[in-house]
Order: structure tokens, then sequence, then C-alpha cells
């Protein structure tokens, strides 16, 4: 079994434990074992990190965009020559398998590459003055040091998107990671550090997430907020960067739509959306989940469908040919199974799935539940985990109604052959992204982000730089 490492601090250049010497135990989903521990940061470790922001901003604003980039771009390549072992690491914590762990790695660093060269195209602008001499700039200037709170679901991915922003416009970070699956996101810090970034512009903490979003947030140093987690925590932070006058991006959850229309095909519909549901056993912010099917196709649909959930293998995501590992943690098994449990006792039908399996790790099966009424918990409420509800439509409207009934408004998907249809879709799913007949959604590329319940702000595509920019203006003419 590969080895797995202790995680410590990452300040001010430094990897050290917490000043009071706590640690928190991590434990390998698969398996129920204690693997490693993480360092737990005290308050006097927060404010050396918080020192150590403020004097890595003063340098890293000061270095040129053309080193910044080079100094990224170097990290994007370490992250790709340690992609096996950082994979093995990520798998032991989280659960998801080798291949998909991999794959978030490699992801992380197309991310960083990305943002590195969007970092040398921050182009302010050159306004036309009244007056004959002026001179007046819209220059884009860093904001300043950034806190950022990543979970633990894709523990490299969430954490990439924001350092590698932060670090394109010029900002220092603190990356509050998750305590959960620590080693992982260590990795790529050390990245980071190996690369020349220097001393200061990045810092790793980990302890309780609410004492350090709460000391973190409202400090005079930080300048700008992201978050990646649960709409309730969301808004309590979102509500704390606000009281204190902090920009904030807020990455939060979703319970996405899925719309099957009888004109598709279906062949591929149920290949592509069943790969989906599976990716990360379902603990994915844009996994879908209330599917909604036209009746002529439904009955096919379903059967097809759960015999695809069905046939994933399941185990140790460390073993070869498994499709589907355990969940991150134990709160989501238990929370699914009490989901599971009201839809039926409401009188969905269960296709398959539903109950933990076995007594050693976080395993839930795939789990599909069919004509699920609206007055079950989980109509509402985000499952995070790999259970898919299937229902069904009449009309293209009734499929719309329902897809924006939720105040959620992250990812939705459909499958149709119709352009009418397609066009439609595109526009009136109230979400931030629509992905029709393939998955495309989640590229460095292109806008990443919800509406609604499920935040605000993007953090793929070129406005995603926008959020750790502030725009200054001056005017000046021959004195
Ligand atoms: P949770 O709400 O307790 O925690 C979610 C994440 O937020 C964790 O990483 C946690 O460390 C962090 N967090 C919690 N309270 C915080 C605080 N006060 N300050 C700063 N960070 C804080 O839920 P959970 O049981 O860990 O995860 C389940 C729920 O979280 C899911 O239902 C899902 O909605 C949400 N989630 C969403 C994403 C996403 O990608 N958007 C990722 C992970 C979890």
């Amino acid at each position: 079994m590969t080895a797995y490492p202790d995680t410590q601090l990452f300040i001010a250049g430094q990897w050290r434990p917490g000043s009071g010497g706590r640690r928190i135990a991590v434990t390998d989903p698969a398996t129920s074992e204690v693997i490693g521990h993480v360092a737990h940061a005290e308050i006097a470790d927060l404010d050396a990190a918080l020192a150590a922001a403020e004097r890595g901003f003063a340098v890293w604003r000061e270095t040129g965009v053309f080193d910044r980039c080079r100094i990224m771009r170097r990290a994007a390549d370490l992250m790709r020559e340690r992609a096996d072992g950082i994979a093995r690491i990520l798998t032991r914590e989280q659960g998801k398998p080798l291949a998909e762990a991999r794959g978030e790695v490699l992801a992380g660093a197309d991310i960083i590459d990305w943002f590195a060269e969007e970092g040398r195209r921050a182009y302010g602008q050159i306004i036309p003055a009244r007056t004959p001499g002026v001179t007046q700039l819209a220059v884009k200037l860093p904001v300043g040091p950034v806190a950022a709170f990543t979970p633990w679901n894709f523990p490299i991915n969430q954490a990439v998107r924001k350092l590698s922003a932060a670090l394109a416009a010029g900002c220092s970070i603190i990356v509050k990671a998750p305590e959960e699956t620590p080693a992982s996101p260590a990795e790529l810090i050390r990245a980071f550090a190996d690369a020349g970034v220097p001393d200061g512009v990045v810092n790793l903490v980990f302890g309780v997430p609410s004492e350090v979003s709460e000391y973190l947030i409202p400090h005079p140093v930080i300048r700008k907020i992201s978050f990646t987690g649960s709409t309730p925590v969301g808004k309590h932070l979102a509500a704390l960067a606000g009281q204190h006058m902090k920009r904030a991006t807020m990455e939060l959850g979703g319970h996405a739509p899925v719309i099957v229309c009888a004109d598709a095909d279906m062949e591929k519909a149920i290949r592509l959306i069943s790969g989906s549901k599976l990716r990360n056993a379902g603990q994915v912010c844009v996994s879908p989940t209330r599917f909604l099917v036209e009746d002529g196709v439904f009955d096919p649909f379903l059967s097809g469908f759960t015999a695809a959930l069905q046939a994933a293998k399941q185990g140790n995501g460390m073993d070869e040919g498994v499709q589907i590992g355990p969940l991150a943690n134990d709160r989501r098994v238990a929370a699914l199974e009490t989901l599971v449990a009201d839809a039926v006792a409401q009188g969905a039908r269960l296709m398959t799935g539903g109950k933990r399996i076995g007594n050693v790790g976080n395993f839930f099966p795939p789990t599909v539940l069919a004509d699920v009424p609206l007055s079950a918990r989980i109509m509402t409420e985000e499952p995070f985990g790999p259970v898919a509800i299937v229902n069904r439509f009449t009309t293209l409207d009734d499929a719309i109604a329902e897809a924006n009934r939720l105040p959620y408004g992250l990812a939705s998907y459909a499958f149709t052959r119709s352009a009418l249809t397609m066009q439609r879709l595109g526009l009136e799913i109230d979400a931030g992204m629509t992905t029709i007949n393939h998955l495309g959604l989640a590229l460095p590329e292109v806008p990443f982000g919800g509406v609604r319940d499920s935040g605000y702000g993007t953090e793929g595509g070129s406005e995603a730089i926008e959020a750790y920019l502030v725009t200054k203006f001056v005017t000046s003419m021959p004195g």
C-alpha cells in the first residue's frame, strides 16, 4: 500500500507543525483506518500566515507578469511529473478511483497553465479624454491577499482554480484546505513552492473551518474571499464578507436537472450521463441528480440507465478497474440512507441501491429512485452522492418549470436532437451552465459558476481572473 504522508502547515515558505502541537487524524474512506495526521493551526499560526501573505503580496505584485507566468508554468510541469504519486495520495485520503485522481492532478496542471497565460492578458484601457493633453487610464491591479476555503470532494481541483487565478493576478493567498483530505492539496502547494514562488505568496493552513474563516475573513490584511462548499455555509461566509466589505466568490451546491427528450440519441444519453453520475461517487457540485425524461422514452431510459449504474465496479479506488469508490466521509452515507428511505416512504420506486454496503469503509452503491413525489426531501435537498432521481415529463414547458423549481442554479444537462429545443433550453434553464448532448463543463477556459443559491462569480474562463483584480482609474496631464 502507498505510504501516506503526514501534512504540515505551510507558512512563509516553511513547512511546520501547528504551534500548539495539535493534529487531526486522517482516515482512509475505503478501509476506515487512520492513515495519517494533519497539523492544526492555532490563532498564532493564522497571524503568522496573515503576516506572511502581507509580505508575500508586496513581493509578488512587484514580480513581473512574465516571471509570474514562468514560475506558475513550472508548477504545472511539476504537477505533471508527480501525477502518479499525488494521485495515489489523493485516492487514499478521498476514495475516488486512481484514474480519476490522476485526471484531477493533470487537469489541475492545465488550469495552472491557462491562468498563467491569462495573467499576461489582464489588460486595462486607455479612455479617450475630453480635454486635450489628458491621459485617462483604467489599470488592473491585484486586489490583495486572498483567503480561500476549499472542500474535500476535489482536493486539488477546488484549490487550484483559486490559487491559480490569485497568483496570475498578482495576489498572495492563504488556502484553508480540507482536513479530511489534506495531503493532496499540500502537494499542490509544494509544486508552487518548488517552482520558485517567493516565501509568503502561498500559505496553507488547516484547523476548525469555522474558527479559521471567522478569523481570516474580517482580518484587515485579507481583501478577497473565495469559498467552495455547501449553500448554508456559503451564505454565512458571504454575509461575513459583506459585513467587512470584502469581495467574495461563492461556489456552492446544486441539484442539477437532466432533461432527456424523446428525440434524443438514447444510447449516447445513457452512456454519457451514467458515467457522469458515477464520477467521484456523485460527490460533485455539478453531478446530474434530477432526471426528467419524456413520457414516450421513460421506461427504456430508466431500465438502461439503471443497468449502466448497476454494472459499475465498486471498491477501493486503489484497485484496478474500480469505477466507483467509497464516499469520502461517513456522514454522507447516513445522509443518503435517510434521504432514500424518506423518498421510498413517500411512494418512490427504489430501482437499485439505497443502503450502505458492509461495515468497513464508507461504501454506498449507485442508487436510482423513480417516480419520486415532490414532497420527498430529496426533491429539494442536494443528495451529494451516487443517487439519481428519474421522473417523467409530458411537455417541455413542464420540464423547464421543474428544472427551475429549486433555488439552486448551477449545472444543467439535456439530450435532444431538436435545434429548437436546444435553443430554448440554453436560454430558459435558470442555471449558470447548460451542456447539451455532451459533457462539456469545467474546462479552464470556459465559465464555471452558478446563480441564485448556487453562488456567484465564475472560476473559469476569462472572467475568472477579474475577481482577483481591481480597476483603478488614473488620469494625468503634463504639469
Ligand atoms: P459542510 O457544509 O459541513 O462543509 C462543506 C465544506 O465547507 C467543507 O469543506 C468544510 O470544511 C467547509 N466548511 C464548513 N463550515 C465552514 C465554515 N464555517 N467556514 C469555512 N469553511 C467551512 O458539509 P459536508 O458534510 O462537508 O459536505 C456536504 C455538503 O457540502 C454537500 O451537501 C454539498 O452541498 C456541500 N459541498 C459542496 C461542494 C462543492 O463542490 N460545491 C464540495 C463539498 C461539499
